[in-house]
This record gives structure tokens, sequence and C-alpha cells, in this order.
């Protein structure tokens, strides 16, 4: 028996409780770890709440991500004692997930915890910084400069938004974040944007095509955000589309698209595979402020992810959360 957070689907409806938890609701794999450190991402926030089906398989342990200490092993890569994180693959969907302290997967989808990282601060990077970092390699990929011009991040206080900025500035591009919340402009200033402006300006239905601002965009909002978002992006320039936190929609034309010559990369983090997000880690590690990592984390035990995750839905989180799971 170990400690964690279950969903249950049944009579009593849809129900997250932190239990212990028999190793038998555990599905097969040839790798078990010992959960050191989890995260709270929206995904998380959704399966915990019931908000959106993001869980298809019950009895089920959420936590799309973990780091933790290999205790068992039946795969060539791994033995007993190393450090490992896991992002995606559907863990805490259709597979019990890290918001426990035994997590047991399959080999091929862990990566070797970074040697620039604790466990902790791997879980304070989580999914949300390796989807900003998938982010910032696309637009790299397509040849953006910080000397082309003006970054936009969508969704700036959020996990993905938060690193987003940080490592933008790191590299050298002028970042100007969009937020609904200006009271924290600070904050984001601090992480490193040029400018922030309130998310409303972009919320609105837009015209098919505006004035050009953006070399690059990056994304975590979707519906009119993105659709304006496209509509104000250079010629040439690239976004990268990762989130849905204001819309599944995108209630956009093809102008900027035939016009404009831009492109729209969209970024998943759930199924990479494992050569890019060996490249997102390394990353990660050579180009994330590890103090700026930490003005953005909040630490919360296990007994409080249930209520942070509904805070999080609600848009009162700022930055990451990290979960204390030992
Ligand atoms: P967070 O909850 O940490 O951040 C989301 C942010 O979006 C909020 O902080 C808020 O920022 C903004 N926001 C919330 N609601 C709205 C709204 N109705 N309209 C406009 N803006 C809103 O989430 P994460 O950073 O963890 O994730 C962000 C998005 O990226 C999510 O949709 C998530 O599912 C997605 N994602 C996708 C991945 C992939 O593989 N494609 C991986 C990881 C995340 P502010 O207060 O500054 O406005």
């Amino acid at each position: 028996m170990f400690k964690g957070i279950l969903i249950t689907k049944g009579d009593a409806g849809y129900l997250a409780q932190l239990q212990s938890i028999d190793d038998s609701v555990l599905p097969e794999g040839d790798v078990q770890v010992q959960v050191a450190w989890s995260t709270l991402n929206y995904k998380d926030g959704l399966a915990i709440t019931g908000k959106s089906p993001v869980v298809r398989r019950f009895p089920m342990v959420p936590g799309i991500d973990f780091a933790g200490t290999v205790t068992h092993s039946s795969h060539a890569a791994w033995k007993v004692g190393d450090k490992v994180v896991l992002n995606g693959w559907g863990v805490g969907e259709t597979h019990c997930g890290g918001l426990a302290q035994v997590a047991r997967v399959k080999g091929d989808w862990l990566v070797p915890l970074p040697a620039a990282f604790t466990e902790r601060q791997a879980m304070a990077i989580g999914t949300a910084g390796y989807t900003a970092m998938l982010c910032v390699l696309a637009l790299e990929r397509h040849g953006i400069k910080p000397a082309d011009g003006e970054i936009l991040v969508t969704g700036a206080n959020g996990g993905v938004g938060s690193v987003a900025i940080a490592l933008l500035a790191k590299l050298g591009y002028t970042v100007v974040a969009s937020t609904g919340r200006l009271a924290e402009s600070d904050y984001l200033k601090t992480l490193g944007a040029a400018q922030v402006m309130d998310r409303a300006e972009l919320s609105a239905p837009g015209k098919a095509i505006g004035k050009e601002r953006w070399a690059g965009v990056i994304d975590t909002v979707g519906s009119h955000t993105l659709a304006n978002a496209c509509a104000t992006t250079k010629y040439n320039g690239a976004v990268a589309a990762c989130g849905l936190a204001g819309g599944m929609d995108f209630p956009a034309t093809v102008a900027p698209f035939i016009l404009r010559g831009v492109t729209l990369y969209g970024i998943d983090s759930v199924m990479a595979p494992l050569a890019v997000r060996l490249q997102a880690w390394e990353r990660l590690a050579r180009d994330l402020d590890v103090s700026k990592l930490e003005a953005m984390t909040r630490e919360i035990r296990l007994d409080q992810a249930i209520d942070v995750a509904a805070e999080l839905l609600q848009g009162q989180v700022r930055g990451r959360v990290v979960v204390d799971v030992a």
C-alpha cells in the first residue's frame, strides 16, 4: 500500500480522493518508480476536477508527470537507483500517473533526470516547462532571431507561459506577455517580459488580418486569442500553438497564412519522440535560469493537490505548482 490520489467513477459520481492505494491498482509496466515529486499542470486540473474527460480509465492515479528513483526494472535501459523523469505518454489519463508514491510504467517512456536539476527542479519545470521549451525550439527552427522583433506569449502567468518568458528572455528575445492578471505585471517583468498587455486585447473576435507586430508567438490560450495572434504575426513569422486555456476552437481565416506566409506549428508534448524530449531537457538545462524557476514555483503537499487543482482551473495559480509526493 502507498499514499496517492485516486480518481473513481461510480454510483457516487466522479471522485478524486487522497487515500491508501493497493499495488494491484497499478497497471503493468517494466519499471517501478518511487515518486519523489510531481506537479499540477492544466491537464491535471481537468483530470482531478473531472471538468473535461481527460481520464479514460478508472480507477486512475492522476499526474501527467513525475520525478523519482527506479526501485524495480526489467527494462535494459534502467536499473535500481536510477533517477528518472516522465512526461506524458497518456500517464495520468489512461495509465496511472505521478500523484502517488509509486508508479509502474514502460521504461521506454522515461528520460534520465538531467544532471543540472534536482528532482524537485525537474518537476518545477514539469510538462508545462518542457512544452514551453518545445515551443521555443519550434520558433528557433523556423529561424526566428532576437533581432526579428517581439515574441508574444499568451497565458503568461500560467506554467507554460511563465517558463516560456524566462527561456525567451535568456535567449535574448523581446517578450510581450499577454495576461488577464495585470496585477502580476511586476512578476512577469521579473521573469523577463519587456512589456505586459491585457489579454482582453486579443480575446475578442478580431479582423481576418491586422497590423503586423509579432515575429513569433507562443500561444497557450487558443480560440480568438490564437486567431488574433496569427492575424497580427509579421510576414514569414511563426506561431507555436500548444494550449486551449481559453477554448478549443480556432475561429480564424486563412488570410495570415496565404497573404503573409505565416506558419502555425502545433506543439504536442505527450507523444513526442524520445530524441525530441532529450533535446528539450538538454536545452532547459542550458537555457533556464533556475533562480527564475524558483521564483515561479509554489510547493504543496499531496493532501493539498485536490484543492489547488480547482484553483488552477480558475486561473488563480501563478507559474508552477510542485507537489511533494514523498
Ligand atoms: P496554467 O493553468 O498554468 O496556465 C493557463 C493560463 O492561461 C492562466 O494562468 C491564464 O493566464 C490563462 N487563461 C486561463 N483561462 C483563460 C481564458 N479563459 N482566456 C484566456 N486566458 C486564460 O496551464 P499550463 O500553463 O499548464 O497550460 C497552458 C495550456 O497549455 C493548457 O491549455 C494546457 O492544456 C496546454 N498544454 C499543452 C501541452 C501540449 O502538449 N500541447 C502540454 C502542456 C500544456 P493569465 O492569468 O496570465 O491570463
